[in-house]
Formats: structure tokens, C-alpha cells, sequence
């Protein structure tokens, strides 16, 4: 086993937050959400939580028919604002101390992203979640996860998936799919059949020597195992 994570950022999708819903916030997989990363919290992992916003706006989805590719990603990021508002409450309804952190300017809604407070939140063991990505259009969460990931000095990017990690083919269709343990990055950019995560993202992780998890988040106790670096799901890192 390596040794455990000082650091973690967990990235979930817009379509995991609907959780049972098509649209919007699966409250109830909030609340589990908050009690599975409290354990982490309580075994003094930090933990910084992107959040994306597929469940309402996706920029490349929307882009078109008079709106114009910016707008579309601005409209995106408002997305992941929503998602990560929301998750805030919820998280802090449930005793998990959390911060929402924002990158696009909304005062109003929650605190600036500012990567000193940032480290001051976690220090203190409150959960950081960011919304708005970046800020800049022309990218998803996946990549702004690990741009903030490196900035906070992060140990490892989590992505939580419905699978429990990257195959060789895919599982659904072949009974003799394979799960990867490990997979070199190299590997991952090259292989255009690989498509857990894009591959801005994963050339930030390659340049920088990021490690990346694909695991299933929604197994009980998994985001414990995942942030105590056990294994679990297929990890995306140099060999
Ligand atoms: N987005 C962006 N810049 C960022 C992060 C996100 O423009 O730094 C926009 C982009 O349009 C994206 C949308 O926000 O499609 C929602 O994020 P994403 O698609 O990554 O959500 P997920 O698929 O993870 O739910």
C-alpha cells in the first residue's frame, strides 16, 4: 500500500449530483455523499471537491443556434455554480465544514477562489468546493480539476465514474472486459478508445506527473479507500 494521501481533489459530474433524477440535485445522494467524505475529513485527508454541470448546461451542448461558444461555456460554469451551492448546504447540514469557492466573480453567492484561503480552509479540515471551473471557457471540469488539483498541490485527482474504472473493452458489451490496475498516462493520450477524461486534462497530469483515479464513487467506504490510496479503480500515472 502506498502511503496515505496528505491532499485529495474529488471530481463528480453533474449526472452523478441528479443521483435518481434526470435534471437538478439528488439531495438524498448529497447527504451520503457528505457522510462517505467526512470519513475522509475525520482520517485527515484534505479534501477539495470540483463539481461539474452536465445535469443542467454543458458549453459544448448548447453552443450554436445563436449562442455563441463563450456563452455557452459561461452559462456551463453557472452550471457547476448551482451544483456546488447546493452541495455546500447540504454538506454542512450534514456537520461536514465546508466552503464554496468561486472562480467565476459572484460575490453575492460565495467566497472568491483565492488559493491562499483556499489552503487556509483545508488546513482548518474544511472541505473546499469549487465552482465555475476555471472561469475560462474552452475547458470542463475534468481540466479545471486538474489545474486547481496542481495549484493546491494536491496529491491525486479522484474522478468518480459509474464504472469502477477504465477497460480494456467495454464491460457492458463484453463479458471478458478487462479492468485496468494502473494505465501510464502515455497510454491514456495515445489510446483515442480511452475516453474517461479529455485529453487537456490528461496532458496537464502527464506534464506535471499528476496521478489520476477512475473509481466508482457510490460504493460505500470507496472514497475512503480511494483517498488512503488502497486500491481501488484503475489509476492513470506515470509508471
Ligand atoms: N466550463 C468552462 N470552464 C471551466 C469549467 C467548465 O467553460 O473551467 C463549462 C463547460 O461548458 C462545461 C460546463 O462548464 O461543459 C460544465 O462542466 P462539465 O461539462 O465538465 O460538467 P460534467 O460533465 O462534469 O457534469
Amino acid at each position: 500500500m502506498l502511503p496515505m494521501y496528505k491532499r485529495v481533489l474529488l471530481k463528480l459530474s453533474g449526472e452523478q449530483l441528479a443521483g435518481k433524477y434526470e435534471h437538478g440535485i439528488d439531495t438524498d445522494f448529497g447527504a451520503w455523499l457528505a457522510r462517505e467524505v467526512k470519513q475522509v475529513v475525520e482520517a485527515g485527508i484534505q479534501v477539495v471537491i470540483m463539481v461539474g454541470g452536465g445535469n443542467y448546461a454543458r458549453g459544448t451542448q448548447l453552443a450554436g443556434h445563436g449562442i455563441q461558444r463563450v456563452t455557452a461555456d459561461q452559462i456551463g460554469m453557472l452550471a457547476t455554480m448551482m451544483n456546488a451551492l447546493a452541495l455546500t448546504d447540504i454538506f454542512e447540514h450534514e456537520n461536514v465544514a465546508t466552503r464554496c469557492m468561486t472562480n467565476v466573480y459572484a460575490e453575492q453567492l460565495a467566497e472568491p477562489y483565492v488559493f491562499r484561503l483556499a489552503l487556509e480552509h483545508l488546513e482548518h479540515g474544511r472541505v473546499v468546493i469549487v465552482a465555475g471551473g476555471i472561469g475560462r471557457p474552452y475547458l470542463t471540469t475534468d481540466t479545471a480539476a486538474l489545474a486547481v488539483a496542481l495549484e493546491l498541490s494536491c496529491d491525486v485527482v479522484m474522478k468518480a465514474t459509474k464504472v469502477d474504472g477504465v477497460y480494456d473493452k467495454d464491460p457492458a458489451q463484453h463479458a471478458d472486459a478487462k479492468r485496468y490496475e494502473v494505465l501510464s498516462l502515455q497510454e491514456a493520450i495515445a489510446n483515442e478508445k480511452i475516453k474517461v477524461m479529455d485529453r487537456a486534462a490528461l496532458g496537464l497530469a502527464f506534464e506535471h506527473n499528476l496521478p489520476i483515479l477512475i473509481f466508482d464513487a457510490l460504493q460505500p467506504g470507496n472514497i475512503l479507500r480511494a483517498a488512503r490510496s488502497e486500491t481501488v479503480g484503475t489509476a492513470i500515472r506515470h509508471p
